[in-house]
């Protein structure tokens, strides 16, 4: 096998430790510079675990995976993922647009959670945007944040329910702010934020 990352023929060695462990599709060199620097558990604004640091090697490997095709690497970022996801009654993956989504082929976040093999409830949307000189004053106030729940989910079953948001990449937050705000109008117990890396 080869390392998903720098594609060098993956040496494993059986040891008592790892005989059981799954298999890694990255070699320990690439294992190790990805995770430099690694900090989770941020309190601010809201609570955001996160797992790997930003550093340049993650940004590389999020460029081939967003940008590149490289959709193997999403096995890579599933590894670095540990985390209690059944304290919550809904995971939700932050949603791309249509447009974004038939570019990429793929919604980065999902794909991930389904390597995982968690079960998530796909209920956010982007909103369709009119153009700025289309709107109101009024209606580009409320088209600040670009989140809506789907019409189809009963958003009743979100009362005294614990949520946890999940996005690719925490930078400068506000992505999160939108998307907990939009469910916080609902009753809900608790949210929660995760991703996979952060700025
Ligand atoms: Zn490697």
């Amino acid at each position: 096998m080869i390392c998903l990352m720098c594609h060098n023929q993956l040496q494993t060695e059986m040891t008592i430790l790892n005989m059981f462990q799954k298999e890694s599709r990255i070699c320990m060199d690439c294992r190790d510079e990805l995770l430099k620097e690694t900090n989770t558990n941020y309190e601010y604004p809201h609570e955001v675990t996160s797992f790997l640091n930003y550093n340049e090697r993650v940004a590389d490997l999020f460029h081939r995976y967003k940008f590149m095709g490289d959709n193997a690497l999403k096995e890579v970022l599933a590894s670095f993922i540990n985390h209690n996801f059944k304290s919550y009654d809904f995971v939700v993956p932050v949603p791309l647009s249509t447009k974004r989504l038939s570019e990429r082929g793929y919604n980065q976040v999902t794909e991930v959670l389904d390597c995982l093999k968690i079960k998530y409830t796909d209920m956010l949307e982007t909103a369709h945007r009119k153009r700025q000189s289309e709107r109101s004053k009024s209606e580009r106030a409320k088209s600040q944040n670009p989140f809506t729940i789907k019409g189809t989910f009963d958003v009743s079953v979100l009362k005294n329910k614990r949520i946890l948001i999940v996005d690719d990449i925490y930078t400068t937050g506000m992505t999160m702010t939108h998307a907990v705000e939009v469910l916080d109008a609902h009753e809900v117990a608790e949210i929660k934020v995760l991703t996979f890396s952060k700025v």
